[in-house]
C-alpha cells in the first residue's frame, strides 16, 4: 500500500512508522521546515528546548512505549516536579495532599471536600458519568461554589479563556485520574517523565526510523488539497520546498491537521460530517520563554489562580530539567491559551516581555529585568480543542465518509486530552486501520 500523510507531528510520524514496519510504503508532508508539530524544538544555550513546555506522565505508556523502542529508553529521566499554586499574591505548595490541608484561602472543611472529591475522582474509571455535566457545574455541586472560585474557575479562564463554563468535566476527571498514575502510593510527591534529548530528538529519530524502513519525510511540504475521485480519496496536492505544485498518488490519505485545516483541503466534505469539525473551537497556545541568569522560583510548575495576572502557568523547565543541558541557563515558560482574534494573540514578543514583568515581582520580589538574558516568544496554533459536554456524541469518526481518506487529530482524543503520548496511541491506531481496511476491501 501506498499512504500519504498530511503533517509530521506525533500523529502523523506515529502512523507512518506503523505503515512501514508492516512494510508498506508511506510519505509524510510536512509544511513547517522541522518535524515535531506542537512538540517541535528550537536551540537554547547550546541544547534543544520545547516551544511549549513538554513532560510526560507515568500514565503515557505509548509514548514511553515508542521512545524505548527508537533505543531512546535511557535517555528518559522521571524526575521529581514540584507544583504551586498563585492565589492572593502568593505562591501556595502544592503538589502534596499536605500541602491542599495547609492551603488557608480555603476553610478546613473546604479543604478536606477538595481532598475527599479529587480522591473519588482518582479512583473513577467510569468516565461516562461525568460527560453530561459542565465541570463547572460538577465542581460548584461537590466541592462548593467557593472552592470554584478560589481554585478552579481561574484554572479554567486561564486554559480555556471564554469558553470556561462549557468544558466538560470529563477534561477535569482525565487531568486528575490520569495524573495519580504520576504519584506513588500515599503521599509521595509526583514524578514527570523528560526525554534527556528532548522530544525534538526523539520525533527526528522517529524519522531517520521511517526512511530508513523505505518511507519519505518532506519538510517545508505543504499540502495543498486531498484529491478525492469516485473511488474515494487517491492522492494529495503537494507543494515541496523550491518546487512547482504537483499530485501524487495513493491508496489511502491520512490528515492530522487540525480540523479548520483540513476542512480547508477537502472541500467536498460531506455536510455532517464538517459540521462535526466545524463545531468543535481551538484555542492557540502562546508562550514567552525567558532566558534567564538564575532561577526565578523553586517550582517547575505554577498554576496562576488569580485573574489579573496576564499569563495563567509558569513553567520552570530548569528546576526539572538539568539547566547544564542549556549552558547553565535558566528557563522559565510563561504561557496563555488565548483565540487567534484576541490582543494578547497579536502581541509581538517585546510587549508580552514588558507586560509581564511587573507581574513576576509577584512570584519573586527580588526579580529585576537585568537577570533575562534573552527571550523568546512562540504562537502554536490549534493548541487546545474545547470539549464541551456529552462529546462521544459528536465526535468525528477516524473513518471519514469520502473512502480512503481518514482523519487523525488531536479533537479525536477523548476522554483524555491531548498529548503527545494519545497522539502517537491515535496515529498508531490509524494506521492499523488504514491496513485492516485494505486487507478487508
Ligand atoms: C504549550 C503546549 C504544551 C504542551 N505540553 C505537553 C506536555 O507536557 N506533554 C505532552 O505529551 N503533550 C503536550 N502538549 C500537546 C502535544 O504537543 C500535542 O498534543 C501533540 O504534539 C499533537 O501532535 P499531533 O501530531 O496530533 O498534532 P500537531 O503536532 O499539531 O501536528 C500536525 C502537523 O500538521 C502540520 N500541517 C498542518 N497543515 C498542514 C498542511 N496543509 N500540509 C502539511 N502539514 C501540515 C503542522 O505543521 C503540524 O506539524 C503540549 C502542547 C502545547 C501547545
Amino acid at each position: 500500500m501506498r499512504v500519504g500523510i498530511i503533517g509530521g507531528g506525533a500523529a502523523g510520524l506515529a502512523a507512518a512508522y506503523e505503515l512501514v514496519k508492516q512494510g508498506h510504503y508511506a510519505e509524510v508532508f510536512e509544511r513547517a521546515p522541522f518535524l515535531g508539530g506542537q512538540a517541535s524544538t528550537f536551540e537554547v544555550g547550546g541544547g534543544q528546548l520545547e516551544k511549549g513546555y513538554h513532560h510526560l506522565f507515568v500514565s503515557d505508556v505509548d509514548m514511553v512505549a515508542l521512545i524505548h523502542e527508537l533505543g531512546l529508553g535511557d535517555k528518559l529521566a522521571w524526575l521529581e516536579s514540584k507544583v504551586g499554586l498563585f492565589h492572593g499574591g502568593k505562591v501556595w505548595d502544592f503538589s502534596t495532599p499536605m500541602d491542599l490541608l495547609r492551603f488557608r484561602p480555603l476553610s478546613l472543611l473546604q479543604r478536606i471536600r477538595v481532598g475527599w472529591w479529587t480522591f473519588v475522582l482518582q479512583k473513577t474509571r467510569n468516565w461516562q458519568k461525568f460527560e453530561g455535566i459542565t465541570a463547572r457545574d460538577w465542581i460548584s455541586q461537590h466541592m462548593g461554589r467557593r472552592v470554584y472560585e478560589v481554585i478552579w474557575e481561574p484554572l479554567l479562564r486561564g486554559k480555556f479563556g471564554e469558553y470556561y463554563d462549557q468544558v466538560s468535566m470529563t477534561w477535569l476527571w482525565g487531568k486528575i485520574y490520569l495524573r495519580v498514575a504520576s504519584r506513588g502510593k500515599g503521599l509521595q510527591k509526583e514524578r514527570l517523565g523528560y526525554p534527556m534529548g528532548s522530544f525534538g530528538e526523539v520525533f527526528d529519530v522517529l524519522g531517520d526510523s521511517i526512511r530508513r524502513q523505505g518511507g519519505d519525510i518532506h519538510i517545508s511540504a505543504g499540502v495543498d488539497r486531498v484529491v478525492v475521485g469516485d473511488d474515494g480519496a487517491t492522492g494529495l496536492e503537494v507543494t515541496l520546498s523550491g518546487q512547482e505544485p504537483e499530485t501524487r498518488e495513493y491508496d489511502a490519505v491520512i490528515a492530522t491537521t487540525p480540523s479548520y485545516i483540513f476542512t480547508r483541503l477537502v472541500p467536498t466534505l460531506p455536510d455532517d460530517y464538517r459540521e462535526k469539525l466545524v463545531n468543535v473551537q481551538y484555542l492557540s497556545a502562546v508562550l514567552v520563554i525567558l532566558v534567564l541568569d538564575r532561577p526565578l522560583s523553586d517550582k517547575y510548575w505554577i498554576n496562576i489562580a488569580d485573574a489579573n495576572m496576564p499569563f495563567v502557568g509558569i513553567i520552570e523547565h530548569t528546576n526539572m530539567i538539568d539547566k547544564s543541558l542549556y549552558g547553565g541557563k535558566h528557563i522559565v515558560y510563561l504561557s496563555n491559551y488565548p483565540s487567534r482574534e484576541s490582543e494578547l494573540y497579536q502581541k509581538s514578543g517585546e510587549e508580552l516581555v514588558e507586560e509581564f514583568i511587573p507581574y513576576l515581582r509577584q512570584i519573586n520580589p527580588d526579580f529585576d529585568r537585568s537577570w533575562i538574558l534573552e527571550h523568546y516568544h512562540h504562537k502554536v496554533d490549534g493548541a487546545q480543542p474545547i470539549i464541551g459536554v456529552n462529546y462521544s456524541q459528536r465526535m468525528p469518526a477516524h473513518r471519514t465518509p469520502i473512502k480512503n481518506l481518514y482523519l487523525a487529530n488531536t479533537t479525536q482524543i477523548y476522554p483524555e486530552d491531548r498529548g503527545t503520548n494519545y497522539s502517537v496511541r491515535m496515529g498508531r491506531q490509524v494506521a492499523r486501520m488504514v491496513m485492516e481496511d485494505a486487507a478487508a476491501d
